[in-house]
């Protein structure tokens, strides 16, 4: 799925596009992309308008449009945006076309072979009803203020582990499974530590890597995976896969401490990736039943004259 990276790069691309060009023509042939609304409101909160500003928030697209009205757009699983020439033949799976005025004229187009993905059209009024989830988003650390005090803020008032927390869009928006595990493994933490027990230094470096993983794969343009589900408007793949240390890698040895192997956690419901020796469990195994039995017999009086 398309995380921060990707989708920022997908919103410059808009940003350069399709900003102060007017729509001429929407047609809507996908029905579960505009199943929020409907083809006609799609179609008529389009038609007709012109696009003045891209936003966007976690992994949330929106455009404002000189009417007033935004669009939502959330690529979810295998959605693509693709900038064409409007006499470009449609792949298969297109669910929304959009045409844009200008010499010469251009199409953009909404691909999606799961159909997860959305479009929706809605008064900016009335986010909070229309699109609950994405008022609910958590800070963006791109788009945002993200010092270390906010994230700090978030760590301290939680006792979860570390990799749902980050994956979590209500409290920091954006992070998706690819750069949580980047992230923990740059940050030196453990998947599995706890937000709230993590030392003052684990949550500097945390800080910091979540600044640095970001802004370096939005500047490679994103990651671009086997399956080739994401690419960029125009149709170019993202750079920053070579780049990944942990995520894809388990059985590989770790490129950063050249001892530990990439293992793989499936706990969680996701599956992790994580350096044992870059990010060591920064708490004990709880002990065995046994163990705990075994330590409450009384300790025998020590020998005389031993
Ligand atoms: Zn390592």
């Amino acid at each position: 799925m398309p995380e921060l990276p990707e989708v920022e790069t997908v919103r410059r691309g808009l940003v350069d596009t399709i900003v102060g060009r007017r729509i001429d023509g929407v047609a809507v042939t996908g029905m579960r992309t505009v199943r929020r609304t409907s083809a006609e409101a799609v179609y008529d909160g389009l038609m007709g308008t012109t696009p003045v500003a891209v936003r966007r928030r976690g992994k949330y697209l929106t455009v404002e449009l000189d009417s007033g009205y935004h669009v939502m757009i959330h690529l979810r699983m295998s959605g693509q945006l693709l900038w064409v020439p409007a006499d470009a033949d449609e792949p298969v799976h297109t669910h929304v076309a959009v045409t844009f005025g200008g010499k010469p004229a251009r199409r953009l187009l909404f691909v999606d072979p799961r159909t997860f993905g959305e479009v929706v059209v809605y008064d900016p009024a009335d986010v909070a009803a229309e699109i609950p989830e994405l008022h609910r988003l958590g800070v963006d650390p791109i788009a945002d203020v993200f010092d270390r005090p906010v994230l700090a803020a978030i760590l301290r008032h939680r006792s979860r582990r570390m990799k749902p927390l980050l994956l979590d869009q209500h409290l920091i928006a954006g992070i998706g499974n690819i750069y949580a595990d980047e992230i923990l493994h740059r940050a030196g933490v453990h998947p599995e530590a706890i937000s709230s027990r993590l030392s003052p230094s684990s949550v500097t470096r945390l800080h910091e890597a979540i600044g640095t993983i970001l802004a370096t794969a939005v500047e490679h343009r994103g990651s671009t995976l086997a399956d080739a589900r994401y690419v960029d408007l125009f149709g170019a793949p993202g750079a920053y896969r070579e780049r990944h240390r942990v995520y894809g890698r388990a059985g590989e040895r770790c490129l950063t401490c050249g001892r530990g192997v990439i293992r793989r956690l499936t706990e969680t419901g996701r599956a992790t990736a994580y350096c044992p020796v870059c990010q060591r469990r920064p708490f004990k195994p709880q002990r065995s039943r046994a163990a705990r039995v075994e330590s409450r017999e009384p300790t025998p009086p020590p020998t005389r004259g031993a």
